[in-house]
């Protein structure tokens, strides 16, 4: 018995257990957030730059911001390591969400409501502050 489920991340057909993922990809994924952590925890790296890291470990950005998403990675001590914002896109260091945001959503649904709100309202924009 067991359900069958297609892997999001390498679309193989896995037994549907307490992952979310294939065996394959979740070794894969253990590994990757193993050597970011080793990578962070040495004092020398506390300046480093979400870049940098990505760069040191040869792990993605998006995946980088996804451990720490899931709290399974720690930057709050890290002055130069910024991801954007859920919400706004503002770099921040802590969590999904800027404290701006994190005022706002107080009064939304969920959080998963909320960004998605923000980021349809980011879609149709020809006007940039940038010039
Ligand atoms: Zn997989
Ligand atoms: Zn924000």
């Amino acid at each position: 018995m067991g359900d069958l489920l297609n892997c999001p991340q390498c679309g193989k057909l896995f037994i549907k257990g307490i992952r979310k993922t294939c065996d394959a990809c979740f070794k894969e994924e253990e590994q990757q957030y193993d050597k970011v952590y080793r990578f962070i925890r040495k004092s020398e790296n506390r300046n480093a730059t979400i870049v940098d890291v990505s760069e040191a470990t040869t792990v993605s950005e998006n995946k980088i911001i996804y451990f720490i998403h899931q709290g399974r990675i720690r930057v709050k001590g890290f002055p130069n390591f910024t991801y954007p914002c859920d919400g706004c896109q503002k770099p921040i260091n802590d969590g999904r969400l800027c404290q701006v945001c994190k005022e706002k959503l107080k009064s939304e649904l969920s959080i998963e409501d909320f960004i998605m709100k923000k980021q349809q309202e980011a879609l149709p924009s020809y006007h940039t502050d940038d010039n």
